[in-house]
């Protein structure tokens, strides 16, 4: 299990996993950079778990490698890889107290100095002094700390974990998002962590890939996937979205021209995914300002009217529904810091845009 040479970068390739008819991951390939923080983000049941099994070895891939470095490691049998992984049930030993949890490894391994790299691990996690208690008498996050220190004792070069957090509640989720982070960057392992929540993704990784029915729709940074998404699901699973309908007419300099509802909008080509034809025309709800009737639209944005239908105060911003004429319905927030009065229901607006804040996705036919 512990290895002590530079790891090199985890890749799959071509991995593929079949359970009867159904395939469940389909053709993967992906490269996860050395001491990188990578989050496999997707819905339920597109295939993560699977996945992350088939790189720890309890899993059979149908077809494909795992590739660590230079090694295919594909072959070898799960205690050999040089992978731990933490499962969101801890599958802590009940009888054994934390310091034993933690040593377990150690022991079975006839390491020496056991006693000294528990209790580092222990300061790591943030549990000094609470070598002697059992996992019952643990709270849910500080079991979660004694499963990752028990993993990380043997010196992995890969780290999995599989929804780790799923069994916390809110507020310690987010405590331990932070928690988590900093321990990577301390330890600089790989972490391949899988999530279906698309804020944990974003805030603990530094590459985010995005997983739909066994196949990646996107991988990169956080903000590049929220920015500029490739495809509709990948829009619309990270966050909220706005899509409206279009087809492309044509190109005026580096914009092209794109109609829908009715109206001409332009869009930078560099912030396009299609070339032509039927597209999505995607704007995120904070880059959308409600101009009110009477009011001066700001230079060089462009919208479409609309009515709004629904106003929530959620603290940091008031989020704003705008039924348009077209009958869809537009998501719009404002941030809380600035003066503007509230906008009532009822209330008849521009929902208005710059250019560069919208983007492009190729539209398939019937879709949308
Ligand atoms: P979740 O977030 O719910 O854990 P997931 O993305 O991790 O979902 P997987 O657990 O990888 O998804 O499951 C992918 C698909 O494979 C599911 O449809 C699941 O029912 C199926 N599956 C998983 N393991 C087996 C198995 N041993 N035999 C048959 N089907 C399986």
């Amino acid at each position: 299990m512990t290895n002590d040479q530079p790891a090199g970068d985890l890749r799959l390739a071509e991995l593929s996993k079949r359970f009867g008819p159904a395939t469940v991951v389909d053709r993967l390939d992906l490269t996860v950079g050395q001491g990188g923080f990578f989050a496999l983000l997707g819905p339920s049941g597109c295939g993560k778990t699977t996945t992350l099994r088939m790189i720890a070895g309890l899993e059979e891939p149908t077809a494909g490698r795992v590739l660590l470095g230079d090694r295919d490691i594909s072959g070898l049998r799960p205690y050999r890889r040089p992978v731990n992984t933490v499962f969101q049930s801890y599958a802590l030993f009940p009888h054994l107290d934390v310091f034993e949890n933690v040593a377990f490894g150690l022991r079975r391994r006839k390491v020496r100095e056991v006693a000294e790299q528990v209790r580092r691990m222990l300061a790591l996690v943030q549990l000094d002094g609470y070598d002697r208690r059992r996992p019952a008498e643990l709270s849910g996050g500080q079991q979660q700390r004694v499963a990752l220190a028990r993993a990380l004792v043997n010196h992995p070069q890969v780290l999995l974990l599989d929804e780790p957090l799923g069994a916390l509640d809110l507020k310690l989720r987010r405590q331990m998002q932070l928690e988590l982070k900093r321990i990577q960057t301390e330890v600089g392992l790989t972490f391949v962590h899988v999530t279906h929540d698309q804020e944990e993704a974003m805030t603990m990784a530094d590459t985010v890939a995005v997983m739909n029915g066994g196949r990646i729709e996107q991988s990169g940074t956080p903000a590049e996937l929220y920015e500029f998404p490739a495809t509709a699901f990948v829009a619309s699973f990270l966050g909220q979205s706005n899509l409206l309908a279009g087809e492309v007419t044509g190109r005026h300099g580096a914009d092209l021209l794109v109609e829908a509802y009715g109206s001409r909008f332009s869009v930078p080509a560099a912030r396009s995914r299609a070339t032509g034809g039927a597209v999505h025309l995607g704007v995120r709800p904070e880059k959308l300002h409600l101009i009110a009737e009477g009011e001066q639209s700001p230079a060089g944005t462009q919208g479409v009217a609309g009515v709004i239908s629904d106003v929530s105060y959620v603290g940091v911003s008031t989020q704003y529904l705008v039924r348009t004429g077209w009958g869809t319905e537009l998501a719009a927030f404002a941030a809380n810091s600035g003066t503007a009065a509230r906008l009532p229901v009822g209330a008849a607006v521009t929902v208005g845009w710059r250019p560069e804040h919208a983007f492009l996705l190729a539209r398939e036919p019937g879709d949308g």
